[in-house]
């Protein structure tokens, strides 16, 4: 067959899913704790029979819970099958100036997978030597858009407010995505700002703080002027995007807050404890805002090598063949036990 018409196109590589029973899987920044138990009764509830009809067109009672969740009128709020399709979504909705689109060089290695999906020009800068973002190289550049991830990943340092609307503010011509992947661990978010800036969208997802990355829910909060063309793009691909179990489960997750915050903390506590072990094992760790570590082995192994040895105990982390970040390794905080058996192992390898 003559394949000249078929696209060409590298794309995003996501950690491996491996199966074993006895894996430690801190490789994607899945939450290592089970969604509210108020999700599991919403998903024993959940009426089979209603599956027979198409789910709401706009999310309904999820961007309702939302809304009301946020202080935001439900105008302002877009829902998708995960963050990445929000992303995505908005990517294509508002990305079409011909001018570059900014975002850090070191990012969600994603930005650039749908930027050259869409034909986006992008223009990547650098981030400071100490791995922080550098409002003022986003200010006064010409540009069709920015994305900035705060906490950033694979980094995980977060950026303050202050900082963050700086640049929103120096770019009111253009719009600035904020994706909030895992501000809940940390990060000061800048979702209040959207009441003042209608050029910022902030995007924010279930499957890290909420547990629920298998349910696939993300959604963006946003002024209703730019939701609407977000929406008209999203309408113009795939109508009914949020399955019916996904919004009920999603409304529950929303009703839990005391279980949320608990949550949080634990992975927070665990956060904290899985740095300072690092550290005292020689390991540089850059300071996290998120719900995983970036941290770059002591001199004499590589983290090449500290991460295919973990592989074959079944303890699988993240490790990107990226310039720059290629000697350090991502991992996520799993519970205290998958954390003490992970760092037992690394402690082996060093001989310490
Ligand atoms: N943004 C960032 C910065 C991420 O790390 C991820 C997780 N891979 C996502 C967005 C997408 O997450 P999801 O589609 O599960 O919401």
């Amino acid at each position: 067959m003559n394949q000249d018409n078929f696209r060409k196109i590298t794309p995003y590589v996501p950690g491996i899913q491996p199966g074993f029973s006895d894996m430690i899987k801190l490789n994607t920044n899945e939450n290592p704790y089970p969604p509210s138990p108020m999700v599991g009764e919403a998903s024993k509830n959940f009426d089979a029979g209603s599956l027979r009809l198409y789910p709401s067109v706009d999310v309904g009672p999820l961007r309702d819970a939302l809304a009301e969740y946020h202080g935001y009128d439900r105008e302002c709020m877009f829902i998708g099958v995960g963050s990445d399709d929000v992303l995505a979504t908005v990517f294509q909705a508002c990305f079409n100036s011909g001018r570059p689109v900014l975002f850090p060089e070191i990012t969600y290695s994603f930005y650039e997978v749908w930027a050259r999906l869409y034909n986006i020009n992008t223009c990547k800068i650098p981030l400071k030597e100490d791995f922080t973002i550098d409002a003022d190289a986003y200010i006064g550049v010409d540009n069709g858009g920015i994305v900035i991830a705060n906490p950033n990943a694979p980094t995980s340092v977060a950026m303050a407010k202050s900082e963050i609307e700086r640049i929103i503010k120096n770019n009111t011509d253009n719009v600035v995505v904020i994706d909030e992947a895992y501000v809940d661990f940390g990060g000061e978010s800048v979702i209040d700002l959207v009441k003042s800036y209608d050029n910022l969208i902030v995007v924010r997802t279930f499957s890290k703080s909420r547990s629920l990355a298998g349910a696939r829910i993300g959604y963006c909060v946003a002024n209703p002027a730019l939701i609407s063309v977000i929406e008209a793009v999203r309408n113009s691909i795939n109508s009914y995007t949020d399955n019916r179990p996904a919004i009920e489960l999603g409304v529950a997750s929303v009703k839990d807050e005391d279980y949320f915050r608990a949550t949080i903390k634990k992975v927070v506590a665990t956060r904290e404890r899985l740095a300072d072990e690092l550290k005292k094992l020689g390991f540089r760790v850059l300071p996290s805002s998120a719900n995983f570590v970036f941290a770059q082995p002591p001199a004499g192994i590589s983290a090449v090598e500290v991460y295919e040895e973990l592989a074959k105990k079944h303890i699988y982390v993240r490790h990107f063949n990226i310039k720059g970040i290629d000697n350090y390794l991502r991992i996520t905080v799993g519970t205290d036990e998958q954390i003490d058996t992970m760092l037992s192992e690394v402690g082996r390898l060093l001989n310490k």
